[in-house]
């Protein structure tokens, strides 16, 4: 598994679907949208995508796992950020920059631009969520032990590698599946059938924390990189002060002070306490 698609997670995606909700764009009419960097569009020919949304009115703006819905009157719209892709409001008038692939117009004068450094997002029309094909949201309160239990599958995959797979649970990539795991002492190659339904209970609780912690810090901003999560407008989030094991490679676990480990699972960087997970 690759760790493009994997960033931004749930709580930085729900945190940007948040700020464009209270931005005020939904009700307002799409009035004209460009497509400067083709390739941004799947399924549909660019120039073909961006007449067909103008003139549409945006209804609603949604989230299911990490992509962003536009529910526009007459087309469903998904967006996912890969790595870099950023929403901001310009002035109309303002020259467009270097990594600005997406221009949408609305009819109450802003502009939308969607930037891409790594150019990886992609927009996408689908006939409905189910295009997605994921996995229950962890959050979902309607989940349960029993429920998780069947959801994960049985078999002897690593408990990480299964987390990540969005067809299994969405929303949780290498951030929070590496917080989950700690929240509920759980090592993170254990087989996923090995897991007890008390384990999955904790994991599950575990899973609402971490999301949730995330998601009351705006989101995880890590280092200064150009693949960093950055909100609307370029907003930072501040969950990077608050992760337990997350790239703290060496430091004192907060439990009980033993250095937290870093391995490799599903091809990704885990890092863990090998005293606390089990
Ligand atoms: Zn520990």
């Amino acid at each position: 598994m690759s760790g493009i698609g994997d960033r931004p997670e749930m709580p930085e995606v729900e945190t940007v679907v948040r700020e464009l909700v209270a931005s005020g764009l939904p009700g307002l009419k799409l009035t004209e949208m460009r497509v400067l960097w083709p390739k941004i569009v799947m399924g549909d020919e660019p120039e073909w995508f961006a007449n067909k949304l103008s003139n549409q009115n945006l209804q609603r703006i949604g989230r299911r796992g990490k992509h962003i819905l536009f529910y526009f009157s007459e087309d469903l719209v998904s967006v996912h950020l890969r790595m870099t892709g950023q929403f901001e409001f310009c002035d109309k008038d303002s020259s467009v920059l270097r990594h600005q692939h997406v221009l949408m117009d609305f009819e109450d004068g802003r502009q939308l631009r969607y930037k891409d450094t790594r150019k990886f997002g992609r927009f996408m029309r689908l006939q409905s969520e189910n295009d997605l094909e994921l996995g229950p949201e962890a959050w979902d309160m309607d989940l349960n032990a029993l429920a998780l239990k069947d959801i994960l599958g049985r078999g002897l995959r690593a408990i990480k590698a299964t987390l990540l797979d969005q067809s299994r649970i969405s929303g949780l990539g290498n951030i929070y599946v590496d917080e989950s795991l700690f929240y509920a002492g759980i090592h993170p190659q254990r087989p996923t059938e090995s897991l007890s339904l008390s384990e999955l209970e904790l994991l599950l609780t575990a899973m609402r924390k971490a999301l949730n912690i995330g998601l009351n810090n705006l989101g995880t901003t890590l280092g200064t990189g150009e693949a960093n999560f950055y909100s609307v407008n370029g907003r930072a989030g501040r969950n990077q002060d608050s992760l337990m094991v997350f790239r703290r490679t060496g430091l004192p676990c907060f439990v009980c002070s033993s250095p937290v480990v870093k391995i490799t699972v599903a091809q990704r960087s885990t890092h863990f306490c090998g005293v606390c997970q089990k």
